[in-house]
């Protein structure tokens, strides 16, 4: 049975800070809709090159996390990764980076796009949430409303086939306010698979007691209410502020999608 159906245009871009940001945040939605035939493009912000305890391990990991990542991509069935490769930690808001958004989004043409929070400064009551994160979200959330969709922003970009492009939802993860909840146990394997392509990280600078305690921290909603009554586990969800820009493309199966905060 489908989980997901959609009435207009079966695209996704996801925007993440950093190589294993998108997998962390939506990995397990994304396995879903490429299983649904979806299309899907990563757009990377930063290079990962501070993803290391020390300068040896720092050794040529830009080149080695942008492997890992189109790796990562490929277990999930994503066909393009696109890189900014902006400095890791350094990641400015500008209007720059959110040009760069832009013309990513007006060449993908997405109709759904995922990207972090950009108002977590922290998650939950334990995380401090990393500056690139809310610096990429701010701004994939400028480029998509109203850059992307504006032929007076940016027009420079409007060459050739390239015009300006409405997306219809915004997904944001690594939020503190979720109004979508999704059950992704159904994928677990599929994300899993897809985060351990990030070997780097997972041996190179996280330990596994790390890495263990930064899924929870992302996913934070395990203990809310509602997922505990409903998941059957409550770590294999992930949840989302889903905003709708345009027209409601995903249709969710009740199953596996619910309210955190329902009227009753
Ligand atoms: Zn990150």
């Amino acid at each position: 049975m489908s989980h997901l159906s959609h009435e207009d245009g079966r695209k996704f871009l996801a925007v993440g800070a950093h190589p294993d940001d998108i997998e962390a945040g939506a990995g397990g939605l994304i396995a879903m809709l490429v299983e649904e035939g979806w299309a899907g493009a990563y757009l990377v912000c930063t290079d990962g090159a501070k993803g290391a305890r020390d300068a040896e391990r720092a050794l040529r990991l830009p080149e080695r996390r942008a492997a890992e990542q189109r790796e990562a991509a490929d277990r999930l069935g994503v066909k393009d990764v696109i890189h900014l490769s902006h400095a890791d930690g350094e990641l400015v808001s500008d209007l720059e980076l959110r040009a760069e958004i832009v013309k990513v989004i007006r060449d993908t043409r997405p109709s759904v796009v995922f990207a972090w929070d950009p108002a977590s400064y922290w998650i939950g009551d334990m995380v401090m949430n990393h500056t690139d994160h809310m610096v990429a979200g701010e701004a994939a959330c400028y480029a998509v409303y109203p850059a992307a969709q504006n032929a007076m922003t940016f027009p420079e970009q409007l060459t050739g086939e390239r015009r300006p492009h409405r997306v219809d939802e915004l997904w944001l993860f690594g939020t503190n306010r979720p109004n979508v909840f999704v059950d992704v146990a159904s994928h677990a394997p599929q994300k899993a698979h897809a985060q351990a392509a990030h070997v780097s990280q997972l041996a190179g600078y996280f330990t596994e007691e790390e890495n263990r305690l930064a899924a929870r921290w992302l996913v934070r909603d395990y203990d809310n209410p509602v997922v505990r009554r409903r998941a059957a586990d409550p770590e294999l969800v992930e949840s989302f502020r889903r905003i709708i820009l345009g027209q409601r493309v995903m249709t969710l199966d009740p199953d596996i999608f619910y309210d955190p905060f329902p009227a009753s």
